[in-house]
């Protein structure tokens, strides 16, 4: 096993969790996602097994049981740009790490919910069954559009185990997974500490085994290792994989909403399904933490916080990052640090980079995201100036127009711009509910939304060729789901749950696990609700 918790000071193991104690409560496997069985490389039907069923509740977390014992990892972190000190896995307990025989793919299976650990400071190791369905649907419907991100694979409901939140509520566990669940905040503890020796085995640790490992052994290599240049090797990967992660939540208008440091993975995936959310229409300002009075963690800010973030880490490796390449192996250098003349040189270099690596992060998040949003166009090339011709004036048309955000790639995927018998049919972009800006008439809206189509959009089409509208649906059709994973969603997921209901929970994952599909054999009015307008009463 391969884990962080190589590195000393930076995990704990653990005795058994809540599940194994005296309470011994009733716990029943409410949700199995079929997206990470496979992804993990099990069988279908192995989710009925009864050591599948104890372990992801947490019941054979012994060593006696899977031959393993338990560990919580612990961090720091930055929250709200201020620092917060030691933090860590306060209810999260990692089991083992499994690899798929077939595409190589690795994963460290963690129970969040599992109970107390060292790092659960004032609270109580549990998380109530709300927060849980949002993480357990939350997460696969991240990934089933394509974005990186950490998984669920099931949903433990524990009625009979409480906890107190805004009322007294009942909990759950959800079994997550994750290529690595190393964060910003996992370099910035040793910081903190002044941990020099374990901050730079933390860095080779990335470099061989998170960053150093690929799927079926293709022979590439992300990081050298044996390379002088490898601490700013790992730096500048773990920038570009945070620059595509944020492109693509901005492409698709996710918002974790609390982009802490401790919330920050190395490796690009989305992390700590809290508040996160869709948004509804386009809206710049919009964040969907209520705490979140300052809109740090607003769609606008989403980039530069995430940079921010960045800038932290390339601090915490300062050392690394800003030493000579003839110091990198000394091991006078490694055990004693430099003296106050080589230091400043290092400062200097290290500053110097981890500002060069603000362009990289620049440069790559926009690459990203001019491609998806070129993609989810329909467009077959993606121009520079595209930027500032197609994409400014359609966000700042949809903004004005205050219409759905996904819903319209979608609705612009099915529009016929180029069947000579039928005209635009503009109507069906705007649901009879949907309440206007007072600045716009709802023929004003139309005007804006035909004037970006006509002049802006249709042009552009035809100076690539592309006059057909089959062919661009059929492209635009992968790209933009037809289901999106709303707030109110899981608000009515969370409802039903509540009273022992899983019928929806088990329609939305079939949905979410599936996003692109224009049917998935449920009612039909079921799936046009879900895929509908937000009803009027859930809008803010
Ligand atoms: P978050 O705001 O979700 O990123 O959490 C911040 C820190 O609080 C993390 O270290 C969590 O592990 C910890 N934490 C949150 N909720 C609980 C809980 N119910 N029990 C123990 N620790 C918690
Ligand atoms: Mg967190
Ligand atoms: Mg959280």
């Amino acid at each position: 096993i391969r884990t962080a918790r190589m590195v000393e000071g930076s995990f704990t193991w653990l005795v058994p969790g809540i599940l194994e104690g005296k309470e011994n409560p009733k716990y029943e496997v409410v949700a199995v996602s079929p997206s990470a069985m496979k992804d993990l490389g099990l069988q279908e039907g192995e989710e009925t097994t009864e050591l599948f069923k104890e372990t992801v509740s947490g019941y054979s977390s012994r060593v006696d049981a899977i031959g393993v014992y338990p560990w919580a990892q612990a961090y720091a972190g930055w929250q709200f740009g201020q620092w917060a000190g030691q933090l860590g896995d306060g209810r999260a307990v990692s089991l083992f790490e499994g690899t798929n025989k077939t595409t190589g793919k690795r994963y460290e299976l963690q129970l969040k919910g599992g109970g107390l650990t060292p790092y659960s400071r004032f609270a109580d190791g549990k998380a109530v069954l709300r927060s849980s369905i949002r993480e357990a649907l939350g997460s696969e419907a991240v990934n089933a559009l394509g974005i990186p991100t950490t998984r669920a694979l099931s949903l433990v409901n524990l009625p009979e185990t409480m906890a107190v939140r805004e009322s007294l509520e009942s909990c759950a566990v959800v079994c997550r997974m994750a290529e690595t669940w190393v964060r910003i905040g996992t370099f910035d503890l040793h910081r903190a500490r002044g941990a020099r020796k374990e901050m730079r085995k933390l860095a080779d640790y990335c470099i061989e085994h998170v960053f150093g490992y690929e799927p079926n052994n293709s022979g590439r290599k992300v990081i050298d290792a044996a390379s002088k240049t490898r601490y700013q090797d790992l730096y500048t990967e773990i920038v570009k994989r945070n620059a595509n992660t944020t492109a693509l939540w901005q492409a698709y208008g996710f918002l974790n909403g609390v982009l802490n440091t401790d919330n920050t993975s190395i490796f690009g995936l989305t992390l700590d399904y809290g508040p996160f959310a869709f948004m509804d229409t386009f809206d710049p300002s919009y964040t969907p933490n209520h705490d979140d009075g300052m809109l740090r963690y607003s769609y606008r800010n989403t980039p530069s916080v995430i940079l921010w973030n960045l800038v932290r880490l390339g601090e915490d490796l300062g050392e690394l990052l800003g030493a000579a390449p003839d110091f990198v192996d000394d091991t006078e250098f490694i055990e004693k640090g430099l003296n106050s003349e080589q230091i400043e040189g290092v400062k200097d270099r290290a500053e110097t980079f981890i500002m060069e690596s603000q362009k990289v992060f620049e440069t790559e998040f926009l690459k990203s995201f001019n491609k998806t949003m070129g993609k989810r166009l329909g467009l077959q090339t993606f121009e520079e100036e595209d930027h500032d011709k197609i994409l400014t004036p359609l966000l700042d048309m949809l903004q004005a127009c205050e219409l759905d955000f996904n819903q319209f790639f979608r609705k612009l995927s099915d529009l016929e711009l180029f069947a000579e018998t039928s005209s635009l049919d503009v109507e069906h972009f705007f649901p009879q509910i949907r309440g206007f800006a007072p600045m716009y008439s709802l023929e004003e809206a139309k005007d804006k939304l035909l004037n970006w189509i006509n002049t802006v959009y249709k042009p552009r089409l035809e100076k690539e060729g592309s006059k057909s509208d089959e062919e661009r649906r059929e492209r635009m059709r992968k790209v933009n789901p037809k289901f999106i994973l709303k707030g109110w969603i899981l608000d009515e997921v969370i409802q039903k749950a509540r009273q022992n209901d899983f019928t929806l929970y088990h329609q939305v994952q079939k949905m979410a696990l599936s996003p692109f599909n224009e049917t998935w054999g449920l009612p039909e009015e079921l799936e046009n609700r879900l895929t509908g307008d937000v009803p009027r009463s859930e809008r803010d």
